[in-house]
């Protein structure tokens, strides 16, 4: 038998559960429908640490999804490093505020999400074959970058590819991270030889615990996985001068292939249902590097907008409204582009091996750190 709902979200990560969330909220009626995990994403238990901003605490605390304890550390102080003695700084106490972002453990994350779900009687978790009985004028594609769904709709997802994967691992550390987050960059001798290296506080205040984030063309990433843990461990003691001293590796390796990408369009009928109406939110919609980790906090905006929007809407106006669905796009497009090229630029940027850039990029992480009010004012809106 049918069953209906005013809203089908497909795809069970964060910004499909933060959604699910914010919309039984408002008193609507949700299906959440987990699909097929791609073979793109690792499927051991997630390595990562995201860092996440003042917006995107706010939502997961409204949904109850923010996790307790040591599975956050808040991060006071960040440090860039160029490639020729370029370095700037950012402080929590220079800002004004208790944290510069918040590190969060993936799988405590998810956790507390899935646990929000549950205890939300208004919305009900189908699987991909109970899903073929449910109605909802609008469905909510949240399937992450290698989505099917946005597929099977003719959606364009336009890629580029970078030449670097992410090795992503946790490491124990002599020294404590002191709740600093590092990052380095580093050309090579050509742009596919360039890398990025970010240890990111994790474990709570007083840990040795922290997540890399290593992104390297993609051979390196490989030789960087085959390496045993104590050799994997100094090499990357070494890529970071030493800086925490010296490193265990605690578990397992992850590999990501990185990408820019962006779905045209982002809302639409679905084919021979002009009833039913779509829209994406998330890496489904828009997928960039994690230089900046950025991701999520932009996924997490969309779905914001998305209950916004659809909270306003007038009392006449239907969920598949597309009229209404295109404030959504018009509202979101504009951010993720911006943020988007930031990190792409950024990233082409340090990838430069020339001698005209090195001193350049690095005289600029310079200047710029001397800036004191621009730098600050630059600083809050990237934290916000
Ligand atoms: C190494 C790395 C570090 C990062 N660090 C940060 C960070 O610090 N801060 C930050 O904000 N962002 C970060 N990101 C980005 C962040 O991981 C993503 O933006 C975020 O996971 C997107 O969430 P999502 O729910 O949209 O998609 P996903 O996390 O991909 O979830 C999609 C869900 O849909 C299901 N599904 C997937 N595929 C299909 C399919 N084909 N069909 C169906 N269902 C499917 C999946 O099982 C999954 O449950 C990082 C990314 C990488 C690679």
């Amino acid at each position: 038998m049918a069953q209906n709902f005013d809203i089908a979200i497909r795809g069970c990560g964060i910004v499909g559960r933060a959604l699910a969330l914010l919309l039984a909220n408002q008193r609507l009626r949700v299906a959440l429908i987990q699909t097929v995990a791609p073979l793109t994403t690792p499927t051991q238990s997630d390595v990562r640490a995201y860092s996440l901003n003042t917006a995107a605490r706010n939502l997961l605390e409204s949904v109850r999804g923010w996790p307790e304890g040591v599975s956050v550390t808040p991060v006071l102080e960040m440090q860039v490093f160029g490639d020729q003695g370029g370095e700037l700084n950012f402080s929590a106490r220079e800002q004004g505020v208790d944290a510069l972002n918040w590190m969060v453990d993936v799988p405590a994350l998810e956790a507390q999400l899935a646990s929000a779900v549950r205890f939300q009687p208004l919305i009900t978790e189908l699987n991909g074959k109970q899903a073929d009985t449910q109605t909802a004028p609008l469905t909510v594609i949240c399937e992450g970058r290698a989505s099917r769904t946005r597929a099977e709709l003719g959606v364009t997802f336009e890629v580029k590819a970078y030449e670097q994967h992410a090795v992503a691992a946790r490491v124990s550390c002599d020294l404590p991270h002191g709740q600093t987050a590092r990052q380095w960059f580093q050309s090579g001798a050509s742009v596919a030889q360039a890398d990025i290296l970010a240890l990111l506080p994790m474990g709570g205040e007083a840990s040795h615990e922290v997540a890399l984030v290593w992104s390297v063309p993609p051979a390196k990433a490989q030789t960087l996985m085959a390496l045993n843990g104590s050799d994997f461990s100094k090499a990357l003691a070494e890529a970071c001068q030493h800086t925490l001293g010296s490193m265990t590796l605690t578990g397992e390796r992850a590999v990501w292939p990185l990408q820019l990408a962006q779905a045209s369009p982002w809302i639409g009928t679905l084919p021979g249902q002009p009833e039913r109406s779509f829209a994406l939110a998330g890496d489904a919609a828009h997928a960039m590097h994690p230089l900046a980790g950025q991701g999520l906090n932009v996924g997490l905006a969309d779905v914001a907008e998305l209950a916004r929007v659809l909270a306003e809407r007038e009392f006449w106006r239907p969920l598949n409204d597309l009229k209404l669905l295109r404030r959504y796009a018009r509202a979101r497009q504009a951010d993720v582009k911006a943020m988007a090229w930031v990190t792409d630029n950024l990233q082409n940027l340090f990838a430069q091996p020339s001698p005209v850039w090195q001193p350049l990029r690095n005289w600029g992480l310079n200047a710029f750190n001397h800036l004191g009010p621009i730098k600050r004012w630059a600083t809050a809106n990237a934290m916000r």
